[in-house]
C-alpha cells in the first residue's frame, strides 16, 4: 500500500522480509537479517499486507444478528435497535457482544476498528470500551452523545481516564444530523472541537433521511470540516458531494449493509472523481458477519452491476486500498497505520493463498478481492502482537465468548420484545 516501497500503484514486492521491532515496522525489503535473536514467522508462499481498517461498525450488534432481516433501514431500526434506548441493556451484554464482534473482526484480518457505540447508558459504554481493549485491536470509539450535559461530562471523563492512557485507543463523538435535532448536533460538534476529536455521523443512508435535511443541519451546526466521518452517503446530489469534498469530509462505505437494508448504492465513482477519502465499513448487525473480503467484493460488484462496466471504479486494487490505507485516511490514522511503511505501527496480516478457494496464482491483488475469505487469514498482528496465529485466534476461550454472547443476545431480545409491545 506504499508505492515507494515496491512496484505498481500498491507498491508490491516479491520475496521480501518485513522486520518488526518493538511494535513498529522497522524495514521492508529483501534479505533483512534483523538482530541475531529475531523471531521469524516463515511466510514463504503467503501474502503479507497491512491489516484491514474497518471505518464503521457497531460492535455490540453481533447480539442482533439475524434480527429484522426482511426490514429496510427504518423498520430494522425500530425492531432491532430503537427499543434499547429506553431499556436497561447492561454492561455485561455490551461486553459479550463486542467481544464476539471483535473476534470476528480479527478473523477477517481487521487490525483497526471504528466502533460507533450507541452507548445506551454509561455502564454500557464503559464495558464496550473494556471489550475493545481486551480484544487487542486498535480502535476508534465513536461515543454517541445526545444533547445531555451529563453524558458530555462522562465522555470527557472517558477520554481522560480510558482513551488517552491507551496508545491503541482514539475517541470520536457520534451524533446524528437532522434539522429537528440541530441543537444536539451543534452540542456534539462543540464537544468534538473541545476534545480535539472528529465527529462521526450517518448521512443520507436511506431516501427517508431526506426529510431530515441532513446537509443543511451539518452546515448550520458548523460540522462540515476536515475529519468529519460520514457513513453511507448514498442519497446526495452533485452539489452535496462538491461541498463534502470541499470540506475534506471522509466517507465510510458499507456496501454489505446497504445491500442488506435495501438502502441504495453509494456514488463511489463520483466521490473518487472528487478525490474524496473513502474507506470500507462492516456496519455491525446489518451485515450479520464481519468479512472484509466480502465487503471489498460488494464495493466492486455494486458499481459494475449498475454501470455494466467491468472497468468501473473501484478496481480491485482500489478496493484493497480502501480497505487498508484508505480507511486509515478516513480515520486520520494514515501516518500510523494502513500500509507497510517503515516507521508505522506493526499492524500486519498474512494471508495464505494455498487454499481451495484461492489458488492457483494468477494475480494476487485481484484474487485477494475476488477469492479471499477470513479463513485464508493466517496471522493478524497489532503493534507486533499476534491476535491470530496459524489461522487460530490467540489466547481466547472462544466457547466461552459464544456462550456469553448467546446469554446476552437472549436478554437483549427480551428487551426488544418488551420495548416493541409497550
Ligand atoms: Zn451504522
Amino acid at each position: 500500500m506504499d508505492p515507494r516501497v515496491g512496484s505498481g500503484p500498491l507498491g508490491a514486492l516479491e520475496d521480501a522480509d518485513v522486520l518488526l521491532e518493538r511494535g513498529t515496522i522497522a524495514a521492508v525489503g529483501r534479505h533483512l537479517g534483523g538482530t541475531g535473536d529475531a523471531r521469524v514467522i516463515d511466510a514463504r508462499g503467503e501474502i503479507v499486507l497491512p491489516g484491514f481498517v474497518d471505518t464503521h461498525t457497531h460492535a455490540w450488534q453481533s447480539l442482533i444478528r439475524g434480527c429484522g432481516t426482511d426490514s429496510e433501514l427504518k423498520g430494522w431500526l425500530a425492531r432491532c435497535v430503537g427499543p434499547l434506548f429506553k431499556s436497561s441493556v447492561s454492561g455485561a451484554d455490551a461486553y459479550a457482544g463486542v467481544r464476539l464482534s471483535t473476534l470476528d473482526e480479527i478473523s477477517t484480518g481487521v487490525t483497526t476498528v471504528a466502533d460507533f457505540s450507541h452507548a445506551f447508558n454509561a455502564g454500557f459504554a464503559r464495558a464496550n470500551l473494556t471489550a475493545l481493549d481486551d480484544s487487542g485491536l486498535r480502535f476508534v470509539f465513536a461515543y454517541y452523545t445526545p444533547d445531555d450535559p451529563a453524558v458530555a461530562d462522562e465522555v470527557r471523563r472517558v477520554k481522560r481516564d480510558v482513551i488517552d492512557p491507551n496508545t491503541r485507543a482514539r475517541l470520536q463523538i457520534g451524533s446524528h444530523p437532522s434539522m429537528s435535532g440541530l441543537a444536539g448536533l451543534t452540542a456534539a460538534r462543540r464537544l468534538a472541537d473541545e476534545l480535539g476529536v472528529a465527529l462521526h455521523v450517518h448521512l443520507a443512508e436511506s431516501p427517508a433521511d431526506g426529510d431530515d435535511h441532513q446537509m443543511e443541519a451539518l452546515t448550520r451546526a458548523g460540522a462540515l470540516e476536515p475529519g468529519l466521518v460520514v457513513d453511507h452517503a448514498i442519497h446526495l446530489s452533485a452539489a452535496d458531494l462538491d461541498r463534502l469534498a470541499a470540506h475534506d469530509v471522509r466517507v465510510a462505505h458499507n456496501p454489505l449493509s446497504n445491500m442488506r437494508l435495501a438502502t441504495g448504492i453509494m456514488p463511489l465513482p463520483e466521490m473518487r472523481r472528487r478525490h474524496m477519502k473513502v474507506g470500507l465499513g462492516l456496519d455491525g448487525g446489518t451485515n450479520d458477519t464481519s468479512d472484509m473480503f466480502n465487503d471489498m467484493r460488494a464495493a466492486v460488484g455494486l458499481q459494475r452491476a449498475t454501470s455494466l462496466d467491468p472497468a468501473a471504479s473501484p478496481t480491485p486494487a482500489d478496493a484493497l486500498r480502501m480497505a487498508t490505507l484508505g480507511g486509515a485516511e478516513v480515520l486520520g490514522l494514515d501516518a500510523e497505520v494502513g500500509s507497510l511503511t517503515p516507521g508505522k505501527k506493526a499492524d500486519v496480516q498474512i494471508v495464505d493463498p494455498r487454499a481451495v478457494n484461492f489458488a492457483p496464482r494468477i494475480d494476487w491483488i485481484s484474487q485477494l478481492v475476488f477469492n479471499g475469505q477470513p479463513a485464508n487469514v493466517d496471522w493478524v498482528l497489532v503493534d507486533g502482537r499476534a491476535l491470530k496465529r496459524h489461522g487460530r485466534l490467540v489466547a481466547v476461550d472462544t466457547g466461552r465468548v459464544l456462550r456469553d454472547a448467546q446469554a446476552a443476545a437472549d436478554r437483549v431480545h427480551q428487551l426488544l420484545h418488551r420495548g416493541r409491545s409497550s
